[in-house]
């Protein structure tokens, strides 16, 4: 667990990162009604199950993929998951998520387009870019 604190770089994970950003939100589209999730570590995009009981309302990232993504070169460098139908903006669930995990969170709103990125409940809100709409 070496890189646990290691810290994340907002702007330059969302500029590198902006290929497997739209890649999620194709994976994010397939699973409505359900909340998608994933994580990217080693600059690349890992997709994951959505274990929670209530999957339309909540996310829960299998604990084996964390694992995976904190014992990798780079560590988390961004928490990904869609809201179906609410805005982007973190719940009172996602911002204390935000401060178990310590790393960068996405949260792409299906309904209206756009993303939320941030750290500890601070973040802002982006349009998805065009290229990223079908
Ligand atoms: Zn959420």
């Amino acid at each position: 667990m070496s890189n646990y604190h290691q810290n994340t770089c907002l702007s330059e994970t969302t500029l590198v990162l902006e290929e497997s950003i739209n890649q999620f939100i194709e994976y994010a589209r397939e699973c409505v009604p359900n909340e998608a999730c994933a994580l990217i570590y080693n600059n690349q995009l890992h997709l994951s199950e959505n274990k929670a009981s209530l999957p339309t309302e909540h996310f829960v990232i299998p604990l084996s993929d964390m694992v995976k993504a904190y014992e990798s070169p780079t560590g988390i460098q961004l928490v990904l998951h869609s809201h179906p139908k609410s805005s982007p903006e973190p719940s009172p669930t996602d911002i204390e998520g935000m401060k178990t995990s310590r790393a960068a969170w996405l949260i792409f709103s299906i309904k209206h387009q756009t993303l939320w990125i941030g750290e500890n409940g601070q973040g802002q809100i982006s349009r998805v870019p065009k290229y990223a709409l079908c």
